[in-house]
């Protein structure tokens, strides 16, 4: 932009600046809502009644209803970060191999795009761009129809740029502190330990390998003492590592949550298990103590 053409567009950036900020001062205020990490595992969780069902549906049961939900879910990898502003998002059924039972689920809540067009706001680190298409994808649907059955809550999700390190992830999100004290929760969808190379197909209820539990304990030490930069650089975990995240889709929504924990906030477990052998279900959210 020229000099000249700039310095004319100036008073308009301002003034689209301060709309939007006191856009954000008019919506009513919350309490902090809470937010969650939750280890997704097998989309057949979705059509499940087993112990992760019962704990993930028990951790909502007691909390005010959020204004909306926004999914960082390890399904939507994308180039660039896109947020989903589409009114009436359809189930997707992005897995194969499943009982037909799993593809008759319908989760369909609205949108919102009112939230949506905040978060491609406030997320300043990137140039967020719209996805007026895009649906649920399981790893966002197959969790809310256990914490919000009714699906009567908005819920839109926000895409995982796969291209970026670790570490653009977690501040890519820290602006959106401020939405969550205007009702928005926010759920990172994925799992600590997500080997589908090594799961034990032939022994029900597998014991983990040596490598899941030392992985999930090193992750669990460090969110107890809130220490981000190990878990952002979890490659020091060493070998561990290498086995328990071979590719880091899963573990990344954990980054999404990390990066808007305030510092008066404690995780809390929801759940803990494993599965398969090489499945860490390990959920917690982010509350106040
Ligand atoms: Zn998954």
């Amino acid at each position: 932009m020229k000099r000249k053409t700039f310095v004319k567009a100036l008073p308009f950036m301002i003034s689209g600046t301060q709309a939007f900020l006191n856009e954000l001062a008019a919506m009513p205020a919350t309490e902090l809502t809470p937010a969650f990490f939750i280890g997704h595992g097998s989309p057949m969780n979705a059509i499940m009644d087993n112990p992760f069902t019962k704990d993930i549906t028990a951790a909502t049961q007691l909390l005010r209803k959020p204004q909306a939900i926004m999914v960082v879910s390890a399904h939507w990898l994308t180039n660039d970060t896109f947020v989903s502003t589409n009114k009436f998002p359809k189930t997707i059924y992005d897995f194969g191999g499943f009982p037909d039972a799993l593809s008759k689920v319908k989760y369909e809540p609205s949108g919102s795009i009112e939230y949506a067009l905040k978060v491609k706001e406030l997320l300043t680190l990137s140039h967020v761009k719209n996805d007026d298409y895009m649906g649920l994808d399981h790893g966002a649907w197959s969790i809310l129809k256990h914490m919000y059955p009714n699906a009567d809550v908005p819920v839109f999700q926000l895409s995982i740029d796969i291209n970026k390190p670790s570490a653009y992830h977690y501040d890519l999100i820290k602006n959106l502190s401020s939405l969550r004290r205007k009702g928005l929760m926010i759920i990172g969808s994925g799992n600590i330990v997500h080997n589908l190379g090594r799961l034990n197909w032939r022994t029900p209820n597998a014991e983990p390998y040596d490598w899941t539990i030392e992985f999930d304990t090193y992750v669990k030490q460090h969110l107890d003492n809130k220490n981000h930069e190990a878990l952002i650089n979890y490659l020091k975990a060493g070998a561990s590592a290498q086995m328990a995240v071979p590719t880091n889709d899963h573990y990344l929504p954990l980054l999404y949550v990390l990066g808007v924990q305030e510092k008066r906030e404690t995780v809390k477990y929801i759940h803990h298990s494993f599965d398969m052998g090489s499945i860490s279900m390990r959920s917690f959210m982010l509350a106040e103590s």
